[in-house]
């Protein structure tokens, strides 16, 4: 038979009519299902049992600048903070280009078959400004992405310099809370943010490239200062001797610098996140630190200094944000600001005006 679909026995088979075609989106979702709010209590519990979910609506409130989520943040917060400070922070600065993301991974794939669990957070300067973050980015760290020991976090990007790094700080207790033993905090190389970052880690890791001509140009004595280990990246292929040489270099100008207030000599290693090369070194430098730091006591005493300092930071942040959020404040506020234009009255005068508003605001309302 030619046609053997034709068949009589076949006839099952036929098919007569396509099945319409499904609509493109499920018509179950276009209900947006809600979430349900956990409780500060159900916070705090997956947290502590590690579940992701959790913690990263924890982290979003942390995050808020709404009153209610900031109030339901701080009672999470507290209640995590006996479980924190058991990691090891690490800060990573370098300029654009630097490697940070590419290091990122790799330094983080390292600590994963050591058996840790890391989490990546970040202060991006640049992300208020530009709405969009250009660090922490999931995107960035394609292999770590994927890993479930592993949790990444783009900055926070609303408000201040100040504002963001108070965030970041709480997310680390948080991030700790939920079992996570290192803590990296990544920034770029080329303004405050580093002395935001420095505050809230133990290690201070510098990213830098071998250039041309003269290595140390360009950087920041401060930045150079505040770190506790120099590597430099991309030393591979012809790269080797130039990055070896801008080794050396870093290494003569850091013995011109006084002494560390820890007692360690920071460390110059090259090294090449792309190829993988000279990675375990890195590694094994931040151990012996942090080895070398709880021996001699200043592993406790700088967090014990960076606990006061965010006390302080705190106390300015709410003392600014009360005094600009005042009613009789904001009133005056242009107005006087237009008095020194003109030449009318002096800065201080104008502002010993203000700050005398603002105290007989909040005595007759206190
Ligand atoms: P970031 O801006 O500091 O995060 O830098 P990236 O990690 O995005 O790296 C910038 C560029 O340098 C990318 O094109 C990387 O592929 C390249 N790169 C990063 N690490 C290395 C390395 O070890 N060797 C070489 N040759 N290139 C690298």
């Amino acid at each position: 038979m030619e046609h053997p679909e034709n068949d009589d026995k076949y006839k099952g088979l036929k098919v007569n009519q396509g099945v319409s075609e499904m609509p493109t989106v499920n018509p179950y979702m276009t209900k947006r299902v809600r979430r349900r709010q956990y409780t500060p209590a159900e916070f705090v519990e997956g947290i502590l049992k590690g579940n992701i979910t959790v913690l990263s609506q924890a982290v979003t409130l942390v995050e808020s600048s709404r009153h209610d989520h900031q109030q339901v943040a701080q009672e999470i917060i507290e209640k995590c903070l006996p479980h924190a400070g058991k990691s090891v922070r690490v800060g990573i600065t370098g300029v654009p280009g630097a490697g940070k993301s590419t290091s990122i991974d790799v330094f983080g794939l390292h600590l994963l078959k050591q058996g840790h669990k890391l989490a990546v957070l970040a202060i991006d300067p640049s992300s208020e400004r530009s709405k969009g973050s250009i660090l922490g980015d999931k995107t960035r760290m394609e292999q770590l992405s994927r890993e479930k020991n592993a949790f990444i976090r783009p900055s926070p990007s609303a408000g201040s310099l100040g504002g963001v790094a108070r965030k970041t700080r709480e997310t680390i207790v948080l991030c700790e809370a939920a079992g996570f033993d290192t803590v990296f905090v990544e920034t770029v190389g080329v303004g405050q943010s580093e002395t935001a970052v420095h505050s809230m880690v133990d290690f201070f890791l510098l990213i830098q490239l071998a250039g041309t001509g003269d290595e140390l140009q360009g950087i920041k004595r401060g930045i150079m200062e505040m770190a506790d280990g120099i590597i430099i990246n991309k030393a591979d292929g012809d790269n080797i001797e130039k990055a070896k040489l801008a080794a050396a270099q870093f290494r003569n100008a850091l013995h011109l610098f006084p002494p560390t207030e820890s007692g360690w000599f920071p460390k110059v290693l090259t090294y090449s996140g792309y190829y993988n090369i000279g990675i375990k070194e890195i590694w094994d430098m931040v151990d012996e630190y942090i080895r070398f730091t709880k021996k001699n006591g200043y592993f406790d005493y700088k967090r014990n200094e960076q606990a006061k300092y965010w006390m302080y930071e705190s106390i300015n942040d709410t003392l600014r944000d009360t005094f600009y959020h005042n009613p009789a404040v904001e009133e005056m506020l242009a107005y006087t600001e237009k008095q020194v234009l003109q030449n009318e009255i002096s800065s201080f005068v104008a502002a010993k005006r203000m700050m005398d508003l603002f105290l007989a605001d909040i005595s007759k309302k206190g």
